[in-house]
C-alpha cells in the first residue's frame, strides 16, 4: 500500500484539514509556504495522467473548500500537481499541492534555458 493510502487509512498520522467520502486534505510534512496542504483522492490513482474527469470534478469543489477552510481564498494561492520524473513526482498517488499564505515566487523551474526552446 502506498504512503498516501496509509495516510487515508490513518495507518500513518497526518494533520487533516478537511475530509469527505472521496477526498482528504492534510498539511505537507515539509512545507514550502506558510500554507502547504496536500489534497488527494481516496481512490489510489498514480498521477494526473490516470485520473477520471468525474474524480477531477469532485476534486475541484473539494480544493475550493480547502482554500476557504485555510482562509486563502481571497488572498490567493497556487495549485500544483507534479507528474512523473520530469515533473518531480515523489509520491505515486495523485496529490495537489495547495500553496499560499504569502506572496509566492514564480521563477525559472528548470536548469535549461527556457529561451533555447523558442
Ligand atoms: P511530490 O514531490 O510527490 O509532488 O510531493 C510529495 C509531497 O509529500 C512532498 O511535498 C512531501 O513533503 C510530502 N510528504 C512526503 N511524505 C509525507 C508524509 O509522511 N506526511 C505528509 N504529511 N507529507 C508527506
Ligand atoms: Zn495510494
Amino acid at each position: 500500500m502506498c504512503l498516501f493510502c496509509k495516510i487515508i487509512n490513518k495507518e500513518i498520522p497526518s494533520e487533516i484539514i478537511l475530509e469527505d467520502d472521496n477526498f482528504i486534505a492534510f498539511h505537507d510534512i515539509n512545507p514550502k509556504a506558510p500554507v502547504h496542504i496536500l489534497a488527494i483522492p481516496k481512490i489510489h490513482v498514480e498521477s494526473f495522467n490516470d485520473v477520471s474527469s468525474d474524480t477531477m470534478a469532485g476534486m475541484t469543489t473539494f480544493m475550493q473548500n480547502v482554500a476557504k477552510e485555510m482562509d486563502i481564498e481571497k488572498s490567493g494561492y497556487r495549485i500544483i500537481t507534479n507528474i512523473g520524473d520530469n515533473g518531480g513526482q515523489e509520491v505515486k498517488h495523485l496529490h495537489f499541492h495547495i500553496l499560499g499564505g504569502a506572496k509566492l515566487r514564480w521563477e525559472h523551474l528548470s536548469d535549461s534555458n527556457p529561451k533555447s526552446f523558442l
